[in-house]
Parts: structure tokens; C-alpha cells; sequence
């Protein structure tokens, strides 16, 4: 079965035309791609017979909400079963700009940071371009509003899947497809040092995001044990590269956990090794995640390490606005809900949809 989500529209041409019907007909099904429609029985301005042969050859549903959440600030966070029956998350967000989703690129995750739901069971699959496409278009669907920003912040790690990760920006900046700006796309990523400096080298204009978390580096590598492959120096020296070649700025994501993070040695550090780069800080209240002891730093103890970078080490740093933590929303944490302890299997069978809550 194809995926037809998954394929740009010279691909849909290629196939179109292998089944034996006019090129022309793969832009009016890229149209209906585009738009979100789950059935080929939508697709009017095309022959019952092609439908018909579209929807025995193939499939469009490839995100299929079993669960929303809609938090008090409008926040919605779903769980979406793939084709293969795998579930993800994903987050639809608003902004004043706008609308953003937060998107998955793995089922579970291998990196093992400490604090992350997403990776409690470990890794089972990357997704598709066009799996990350259609937690975008489910979305969509389900709220009727355009989304302009995407974050691959969601369950994975976007960097350990490159190649569709790479396929899926050029396919949602496609002017013919979601026509997204390279701009509105920021790529969330633990710190694949080499993978970083190959990104560079592809000429984007999406913004970088590192979750940094800590800058000393053996207390990092209790927390993130990627930082054993790659070292916090290594991590700095590929974000300089990345902000050589491409000229863009840099965000440094840290979550604030209570008394693991937050010192005024560690907001030294951490402005000592950014100290003139062109780059940004967001700091992050940790999420408490039920199966970790962390708490999130006290917001008086958050300012401080903020005016420690801002003040001392004239470095822009914002706080992230909290949205969504009434429901779950930090990563994995809804899934994490449906699995078994430290697995990736699936307890239970029937989901439910909560809408308002
Ligand atoms: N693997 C990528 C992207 C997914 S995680 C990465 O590591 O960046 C997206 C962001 O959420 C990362 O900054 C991650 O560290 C952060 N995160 C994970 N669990 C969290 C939690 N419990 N509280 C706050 N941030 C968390």
C-alpha cells in the first residue's frame, strides 16, 4: 500500500502515469493531498474508476486521531495511530503570529535523556516525510486552521532520522504544498554533532534549536547520554559551523530542573560558552514527568538565571510561556500514559476522543 502523503508531486506523477492515467491527473490529487482529505471518495474532479483504484493501491490516513486534548489555553495535544497501528503525539499550539504543531519524527526515542517521556521505551520506528506531513494535515482538519510554524520537537529525534527529516522540509515548504517558510520550521535537536554540519551544508533557512540542559560535561551526560558520543565541545563547534555557513541564530533550549540545573554555576557556565555567538537562550520550566523525580526550578530562581545570561553575558534569553501543562503536554508524556512500563507496546486497545476539557 502507498502512502500517498509520502510522495512529492513528481512522484505522484511517476505513479499516475504507471497506472495508466493522464500526468495532469497528479496535480488535482496533490490538490486533495494538500487539502487533508482522509477518503479518495472527496475527490470529485477525478473518475469513480481512479478512485477507486487510488484507494485499493493505497492510503491517505496515515495520522489518524484517537485521542485530543484541549487544554485551558486552547492548547490541543493528540495521539495519532500511524497506518501501521504505532501511536504518536503531536501538539497544536497558538500563537499571536499564528498557529503551530509540534511535530513527532520517531516512535519512542533512543537518545535516553533522563527527563524525556519519549524515550522510555526506547526507539521503534522513524516516521516518514510523509507521516510528519500528516500529523500537520490532521490537525489542520481537526481545528480548520492554516498552521504556519512547525517545531520538530515532538516524540524522536529529527537528526537521527536526517534523510526524511530533509524530505519533509523541502515537501512542507513545496509553494504547492503547505508553503511553509523555511523560516517557520525550527529543528529540535539533542546534539548530533555530525549530522548538525551536514545540515549546514544543505542551504536552509530553517532556525536550529540545541537542548543543551546543562553545560557541564560529565552532569550532562547523567541527563543526556548522547553527550558521551558527542561532547559539549564538539556540539559548539558544529553550531558554529552551522551559524557560518547558514548566518542564522542559534536557540539553546534549557530546561530549568529544581536542583540539578538551575545554580548560578551553571547560568555561569552556560554564559561563558555562548558569550558573543549569535545565538539565543530559552529557558524551559521542566515538565514533571510521572515516571522521573524532577521538578521544575521556582520562577524567582528562573529570573535570576535569566539576568545572570542577560544581564552579565548580554545574551537574548527568553522564558517559554508554559502551554498545554494541564494536559500533558510535554513529550511522550501523553503516549507514555498508553504503554506498559518500559516498553513500547500498547496496553490498551479502545481510545478515547476528550474534546473541552
Ligand atoms: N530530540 C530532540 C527533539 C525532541 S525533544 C531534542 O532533544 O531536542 C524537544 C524538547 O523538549 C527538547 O529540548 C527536550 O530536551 C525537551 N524536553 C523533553 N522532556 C522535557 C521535559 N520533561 N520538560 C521540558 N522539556 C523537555
Amino acid at each position: 500500500m502507498v502512502d500517498f502523503r509520502n510522495l512529492d508531486e513528481e512522484a505522484l506523477k511517476a505513479w499516475v502515469v504507471a497506472h495508466g492515467e493522464k500526468a495532469f491527473r497528479a496535480k488535482q490529487l496533490y490538490e486533495w493531498i494538500v487539502k487533508g482529505v482522509v477518503s479518495f471518495d472527496e475527490m470529485l474532479n477525478l473518475s469513480k474508476a481512479f478512485r477507486e483504484m487510488l484507494s485499493a493501491e493505497g492510503y491517505l490516513d496515515n495520522f489518524h486521531i484517537v485521542e485530543a486534548h484541549t487544554a485551558q489555553d486552547g492548547t490541543i495535544k493528540v495521539l495519532g495511530r500511524l497506518h501501521d497501528g504505532n501511536l504518536v503525539e503531536s501538539v497544536f499550539m497558538t500563537y499571536k503570529h499564528g498557529h503551530s504543531v509540534c511535530v513527532s519524527t520517531q516512535v519512542g526515542c533512543k537518545m535516553g535523556c533522563s527527563f524525556c517521556a519519549s524515550t522510555i521505551g526506547g526507539v521503534t520506528r522513524n516516521l516518514t516525510a510523509g507521516e510528519y506531513l500528516g500529523q500537520i494535515y490532521a490537525l489542520q482538519a481537526l481545528t480548520g486552521k492554516r498552521v504556519n510554524h512547525v517545531v520538530l520537537m515532538g516524540s524522536g529525534e529529527p537528526l537521527d532520522n536526517y534523510d526524511e527529516t530533509l524530505r519533509f522540509i523541502k515537501l512542507s515548504t513545496d509553494e504547492r504544498g503547505l508553503n511553509l517558510s523555511g523560516r517557520s520550521i525550527t529543528l529540535s535537536t539533542c546534539g548530533l554533532a555530525d549530522e548538525i554540519k551536514k545540515l549546514a551544508e544543505e542551504h536552509l533557512q530553517i532556525t536550529l534549536a540545541i537542548s543543551l540542559h546543562n553545560p557541564f560535561e560529565t552532569e550532562r551526560q547523567t541527563i543526556m547520554p548522547i553527550t558521551k558520543r558527542y561532547s559539549i565541545a564538539a556540539v559548539l563547534e558544529a553550531v558554529d559551523v552551522y551559524i557560518e555557513k547558514t548566518g542564522r541564530r542559534v536557540t539553546f533550549e534549557y530546561a530549568l530542573i529544581a536542583g540539578v540545573n538551575d545554580s548560578d554555576a551553571h547560568a555561569e557556565k552556560l554564559g561563558q560558552l555562548l558569550k558573543g555567538k549569535l545565538v539565543h537562550v530559552n529557558l524551559i520550566p521542566v515538565n514533571a514527568v510521572a515516571e522521573k523525580n524532577y521538578a521544575p526550578t521556582a520562577s524567582d530562581k528562573i529570573f535570576r538565571f535569566k539576568s545572570i545570561l542577560s544581564d552579565k553575558y548580554k545574551i537574548t534569553t527568553t522564558i517559554r510561556r508554559e502551554l498545554g501543562s494541564d494536559i500533558n503536554a510535554a513529550c511522550g508524556q501523553l503516549r507514555a500514559k498508553h504503554l506498559k512500563p518500559n516498553t513500547n507496546d500498547i496496553e490498551i486497545k479502545n481510545l478515547n476522543v476528550f474534546e473541552g476539557e
